[in-house]
């Protein structure tokens, strides 16, 4: 069948994209659902950091691509096998599908889940191939989801259900945003209640870490960015001390107001002096949490003897170390209790044409969850 979807062809072009615009709306085909896939009904796909990163090649991926992996739609057919999931069922994508049999899913870490990741790599779907083509061209998945099209195959292991009361725009944010963020802190960096956390980068997945340790408690909760309008966002998130990277005495200030450093510090900016400075904030026997996605080029010098003899940790956080089938529904439940008030993120939802002037209004700092959603 023909749908409308957002197409990426070329990467590196120049900003603003409000005029370059790298992203094209045009009509591709997509095929019937193979085997063990769903094909969505899309109501919701937010942009993210992570789309921008391959509009601007940080990012490579292959191409051409239908972007968009923060998404949630309504399950419309079900191939061959499916039979945990049904039409009508409401869902959320998550960006690594999760065979549940390889090794890491086996260890209960199915952000790991090797041919998941082999087939995002290869912009195919996990059952192989792609279900996306243009005059007999195939045009590529983005992480599995490629969620800025009216409709979607996905792998059924792409998606975890939600319940129909839930609105769709928000639980798209989850997908991403909440797992990555608040995973980062409560499974990765397994801070403790009442413990001590810095934040550095504070777009939507580090203001879900800033959430996360409000939900904690935290005595003390730094935030770091660029760009003072996200520090003053920070603060109205349960950030007790908000401080510009950009200081001379960044570093200092915050392990004078920390008593030596934090617990946790987890680094979302995806660059390398955020990284260093995450690492220099956590305290003796603390946890550096890395969960930007930064060039691959990019390399951490670590000081060996300090990493043995100040007992540090420096972990890598992917889709927030979470079981998104476990995580989802309990981040859900917390939002529906009012304790991560998620729905704060959305800055305004959009249409697929309007996705260039959002992915500027991203690159520019100036946007937090911009959603675009899908006529019913
Ligand atoms: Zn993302
Ligand atoms: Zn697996």
């Amino acid at each position: 069948m023909r749908i409308k979807a957002a197409v990426l062809r070329q990467s590196g072009l120049p900003r603003p994209y409000t005029t370059s615009r790298p992203l094209r709306i045009e009509e591709v085909e997509l095929a019937e659902p193979g085997p063990g896939e769903v094909r969505l009904k899309m109501a919701a796909a937010s942009l993210c950091h992570s789309d921008l990163s391959v509009v601007d090649g940080v990012r490579p991926r292959p191409l051409p691509m239908v972007l968009g992996h923060e998404a949630a739609g309504v399950v419309e057919a079900v191939g061959e096998g499916v039979d945990h999931l049904r039409v009508g069922d409401h869902v959320v994508t998550v960006f690594v599908p999760m065979c549940g049999r390889c090794g890491p899913c086996r260890d209960g870490r199915p952000a790991l889940c090797a041919p998941g990741n082999a087939a995002n790599g290869k912009g195919e779907l996990i059952g192989g191939g792609r279900r996306l083509s243009q005059n007999g061209e195939a045009i590529h998945h983005h992480v599995g989801v490629s969620g800025f099209a009216e409709l979607a195959v996905v792998a059924a292991c792409s998606v975890v259900p939600v319940d129909k009361a839930i609105p769709l725009e928000l639980g798209a944010v989850f997908g991403c945003a909440v797992l990555t963020g608040a995973g980062a802190v409560l499974n990765t960096g397994g801070l403790k209640a009442g413990g001590t956390l810095a934040v550095v980068g504070c777009g939507g997945v580090g203001l879900n870490a800033v959430m996360a340790g409000k939900l904690l408690g935290c005595r003390q909760i730094v935030a770091v960015d660029l760009v003072p309008a996200k520090l003053e966002t920070a603060k109205s998130f349960g950030a007790t001390l908000v401080v510009d990277a950009r200081a001379n005495d960044a570093v200092q200030m915050i392990k004078n107001a920390t008593g030596g450093g934090v617990d946790v510090a987890v680094e979302t900016a995806g660059a390398l002096p955020a990284l260093e400075l995450a690492y220099e904030i956590t305290a003796r026997g603390g946890t550096t949490v890395t969960a930007g996605l930064a060039p691959p080029d990019k390399a951490l010098a670590v000081n060996q003897v300090r990493l043995v003899a100040e007992e540090r940790t420096l972990k890598g956080s992917y889709v927030g170390s979470c079981v998104p089938q476990r995580d989802l529904p309990r981040f859900l439940a917390l939002q529906q209790a009012g304790l991560m008030p998620v729905e704060r993120l959305i800055d305004r939802t959009i249409g697929l044409d309007d996705l260039n002037d959002a992915l500027e209004a991203l690159a520019a700092g100036s946007a937090l969850r911009q959603v675009v959603t899908f006529p019913a």
